[in-house]
């Protein structure tokens, strides 16, 4: 039998890669985001723009999912009128722990030019904000970076303490 001996002092040390078990949680969590298909408004064009081939979410372990159950991200892609805030939250409370949100556009952000009176005036007076995207709306190249942002927001969070509760404009 061939006898192979490496000698690691003259290839760049041991292949060993120390960390911690909340750490390696939070990456694999990190990396395997699966988002609600959730698309109110035309910023949810660019939402499906961002999960075809072009840009390819997938990469990302982004993988859109039809059931909030099945999902830990929600994408507010669009106008939230005052009429469907009731469902986006039972949606919300669908979705298992630990969730996040990403509000896309101005109009999910502040209610946009929408300033009437069946829009809500920002998604985070209903539910917990995580992420905030600018723009009208905002490229698909935006999201694929609001992502890679909440990556490294998770990253940093640990997967046994208590989160703290998330505030409600
Ligand atoms: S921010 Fe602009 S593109 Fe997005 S839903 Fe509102 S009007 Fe449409």
């Amino acid at each position: 039998m061939a006898l192979h001996k490496v000698d690691y002092s003259k290839q760049n040390g041991l292949p060993i890669v120390l960390t911690t078990v909340d750490k390696l949680i939070q990456w694999g969590r990190s990396n395997s985001l699966w988002a609600v298909s959730y698309g109110l408004a035309c910023c949810a064009i660019e939402m499906m723009a961002a999960g075809g081939g072009r840009f390819d979410f997938d990469r990302f372990g982004v993988i859109f999912r039809a059931s909030a159950k099945q999902s830990e991200v929600m994408i507010i892609a669009g106008t939230l009128t005052k009429k469907h805030a009731e469902f986006t939250r039972r949606l919300y409370d669908a979705m298992p722990e630990p969730k996040w949100v990403i509000s896309m556009g101005s109009c999910a952000n502040t209610g946009g030019m929408f300033n009437t009176y069946s829009t809500v005036q920002g998604c985070d007076r209903i539910i917990p904000v995580d992420i905030y995207l600018p723009g009208c709306a905002p490229r698909p190249e935006t999201l694929q970076y609001a992502l890679m942002i909440l990556q490294k927001k998770i990253r940093r969070q640990t997967p046994r303490r208590k989160q703290p509760p998330k505030r409600l404009v």
